[in-house]
């Protein structure tokens, strides 16, 4: 066969048919869907995994990250239910008030799927996007796989919030990848929850060694441990110390956060082991090393926390996430692209759907945040990202939401924290039922009618005092 094999064609079954097809049940995906929803538009999401959520929830991504904006205000109406509904189930913790960014990732899914279900969008588990059938510049269908086989579901509008893009790139679209100067993308981490932690004990060891050492602890959410090469913690001795011990890894250094987790005594949410160097996100190879060699490290970090640390007597690790956590990996040519540099130089747009202040954010072994790059000091200190960065060039009636929208590589890692991705989906839900009712292209809508419909709904564009 020479390394290939022609795939004969044979007739598929038809799934559905629906006015909007949201590929992807992340962050994205789930406020895309609710927004097309909420505007009397039959919605399917296909989603791989067998819940709603993506990186925040089966990822075990919290805290959800602040816009750095005065008084946080939530572009999104959907957000303020989200966070109402996660309260009910105890699943924020309120020290922040409607503000929290700590939440519990499995409430999170849960409150995702139950809002999907109360305002009537289909829901596919699941089933993983395969490929797409385009004519004429239009996405017609895609094709699925799942228990029952492969099949096809047709659609008028289609929102790709894969995250990776796959939409997007299974219908032609261009895309780029990585930092342009070293081709790679962002470190990956594979995230877990350790619980059995006596938590007054751990604080109090942090405080020991902040006293002891003269440092920081590294970390704002309490009880923390932070540990990363920028500068040195108050626990950094302790993992030289085991690095030199042969009980962590070199790589165990770079970056590893530890922080609470809302409501759940006892328990920590960990950000590490991260992964620099093999790092396409759309090889599964990479995907499969980092899941099964992430195991491996997360288990030494735990006996590392036993042995070095204070209050990990009991400890175990509770859960490890089912997927790879990817910062970055495909990005998709939009109509409009935007630049590392406009975000900092604080640029507005008449017919933007978000907000935002967030940082440069981009991970590596020398961590910088970032030091070529510098925010502009003015009156309105945030940026604001345009509609045109969700239309996908060359298609008349394909969007894309998340981390994946057209972005450069520094403006991807400020825009791919959870709120700036739920405004996105949010934002290209409205517009695929705009574009419906209207009847026009994904490039002919005007995306100041997307921004005001967003505000008639209760989004929050103003900076609060
Ligand atoms: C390690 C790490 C730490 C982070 N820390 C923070 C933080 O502290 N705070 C913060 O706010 N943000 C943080 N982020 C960023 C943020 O969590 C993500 O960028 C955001 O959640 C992405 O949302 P999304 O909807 O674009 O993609 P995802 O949540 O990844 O959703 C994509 C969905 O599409 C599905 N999918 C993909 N391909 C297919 C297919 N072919 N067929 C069917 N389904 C498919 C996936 O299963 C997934 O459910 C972090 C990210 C990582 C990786």
């Amino acid at each position: 066969m020479n390394g290939y094999y022609t795939e004969p064609s044979r007739e598929l079954k038809v799934y559905g048919e629906y006015d909007v097809v949201v590929v992807g049940g992340g962050t994205a995906g789930v406020f895309a869907a609710i927004s097309a929803a909420h505007s009397n538009k039959s919605v399917l999401i296909v989603e791989q995994l067998g819940g709603l959520g993506g990186s925040s929830t089966a990822g075990l991504v919290t805290p959800l990250m602040h816009n750095n904006i005065k008084g946080n205000p939530f572009c999104s109406y959907i957000a303020t239910e989200v966070n109402t509904l996660l309260d009910e189930y105890n699943g924020l913790n309120m020290r922040e008030g409607k503000n929290s960014r700590d939440f519990d990732p499995l409430v999170l899914g849960i409150v995702f799927e139950e809002l999907c279900v109360k305002y009537g969008v289909g829901v596919l588990l699941h089933t993983f996007f395969s490929d797409s059938i385009v004519e004429d510049g239009s996405v017609k269908g895609i094709i699925v796989e799942n228990k029952a086989g492969r099949q096809v579901i047709l659609g008028k509008v289609f929102i790709d919030c894969t995250g990776d893009g796959d939409l997007c790139v299974r219908s032609g679209a261009e895309y780029t990848k990585g930092d342009p100067e070293t081709g790679k993308n962002q470190p990956m981490s594979l995230r877990y929850i350790i619980s059995g932690v006596d938590n007054e004990k751990f604080a109090a060891h942090i405080d020991e060694l902040e006293k002891m050492t003269g440092l920081g602890g590294g970390h704002s959410w309490l009880p923390a441990l932070g540990v990363d090469r920028r500068r040195e913690y108050s626990a950094t001795h302790l993992v030289d110390e085991a690095i030199k011990n042969g009980d962590l890894e070199e790589e165990d250094s770079f970056y590893w956060t530890v922080g609470s987790l809302a409501n759940r005594v006892g328990s920590l949410a960990v950000n590490s082991p991260e992964f620099f160097d093999r790092l396409d996100a759309t090889d599964p190879d990479v995907l499969t090393f980092t899941q099964l060699d992430g195991k491996r490290r997360i288990l030494k970090q735990l006996l590392f926390c036993k042995k070095y640390l204070k209050g990990f007597d009991n400890a175990y690790v509770s859960s490890i996430s089912s997927i790879v956590g990817i910062r970055e990996s495909r990005r998709i040519k939009t109509k409009y692209v935007v630049s590392g540099e406009e975000l900092l130089m604080h640029k507005k747009f008449d017919d933007a759907f978000c907000m935002s202040n967030y940082p440069v954010d981009i991970h590596g072994k020398k961590l910088s945040f970032d030091e070529k790059t510098k925010q502009i000091d003015d009156q309105k200190p945030y940026f604001e990202l345009p509609f045109g960065t969700l239309v996908v060039s060359g298609f008349e009636n394909l969007l894309v939401a998340g981390r994946c929208i057209g972005a450069d590589f520094v403006a991807q890692s400020t825009i791919r924290v959870q709120e700036s991705v739920r405004s996105s989906g949010e934002a290209a839900g409205i517009a695929a039922s705009m574009m419906i009712d209207q009847g026009v292209s994904s490039n002919d809508l005007d995306g100041r009618l997307v921004r005001a419909e967003m505000e008639k709904r209760g989004a929050e564009f103003s900076v609060i005092e």
